[in-house]
């Protein structure tokens, strides 16, 4: 993937590493409903213990900045340079695909911590994994995650990292569509756990088909290659929550599915990738046991 080459301005990246974080937590702000649960209910939906259990080693690439004017640094910082040209471009094709359908996209922030930061909804921390927060419409990223994904997920790589932006991103498409409102009155007025859930696994198998509907779109100025189409599915693949269960505890309980099985998320993920049509990501019309 040639990132470097992905065109856009102005990432709005927010860089809060190194400095004004909250280590390990923090106090958690008012007014986090159902919605947000949901959405925090996270991108992984990891057992802390898991993410913490892997060692305290930094990643080879990460250049924290310790000075809060780290604007110099930021220049020669790959990380940064990622985020910041992958939200750029995800505000460039998300801007064509919205303004072709007559409405206007507004570009979600990214904000960049290490360890605890504070967010709109609530305390935001390394074990939670990225997710986006409707309330002040950025999403939140430690990138000690991407090294996470090198060893325990599926192997990460670019066009993986990239997968994982842009879902986050898809939650936003979702915000900004009033899609995430409807799954919320509807997750409000579910009788079972189950039913709340399924909205859940809806609501995160239409972000992958988001992120793949990006994907499609920068596949030709990133000179996307089967290669990296492959780092995405086993992302994809080591995430759903059926892989994730069977590693946690054993056994793999569907009702509980919050975020999809590795199949399904696979799945929607290549369907937006193939198409490049945000109307093939209708995941709320069909059957939930054909999803
Ligand atoms: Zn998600």
């Amino acid at each position: 993937m040639d990132w470097k080459n992905l065109p856009g301005s102005g990432g709005n990246i927010e860089d809060r590493r190194g400095g004004g974080g909250l280590p390990g937590g923090g106090i958690a702000v008012g007014g986090v409903g159902g919605l947000i649960i949901a959405l925090i209910a996270m991108f992984f939906g990891i057992d802390p213990s898991v993410v913490l259990g892997g060692g305290s080693e930094s990643p080879p690439a990460q250049t924290q900045t310790q000075t809060p004017s780290g604007a110099s640094s930021q220049a020669s910082d790959e990380n940064y340079q990622f985020v910041n040209n992958v939200m750029r471009n995800t505000n460039l094709v998300w801007g064509s695909i919205f303004q072709k359908a007559g409405r206007t996209y507004t570009n979600p922030s990214l904000v960049l911590y290490t360890r605890g930061t504070q967010s709109g909804c609530g305390a935001a921390n390394s074990a939670v994994g990225p997710f986006y927060c409707p309330n002040d419409n950025k999403v939140y990223l430690d990138t000690s995650f991407f090294s996470q994904m090198d060893r325990q997920l599926g192997g990460g790589g670019d066009f993986a990292y990239a997968y994982v932006i842009a879902h986050e991103v898809g939650h936003h498409v979702q915000n900004e569509l009033g899609i995430a409102d409807q799954v919320e009155r509807k997750q409000r007025a579910a009788r079972t756990e189950a039913e709340a859930n399924s909205y859940s696994v809806r609501l995160e198998l239409q972000a992958d088909c988001f992120a793949g509907v990006w994907g499609n779109a920068s596949q030709t100025d990133a000179k996307i290659t089967q290669a990296d189409v492959q780092e995405a599915v086993r992302t994809a693949e080591a995430i759903g929550d059926d892989n994730l269960q069977r590693q946690a505890r054993g056994g793999v309980v569907p009702d509980s599915f919050t975020h999809g099985s590795s199949q399904q998320r696979v799945n929607w993920f290549m369907t937006g990738f193939r198409s490049g049509d945000p109307n093939q990501c209708d995941t709320f019309s069909k059957a939930y046991n054909q999803l």
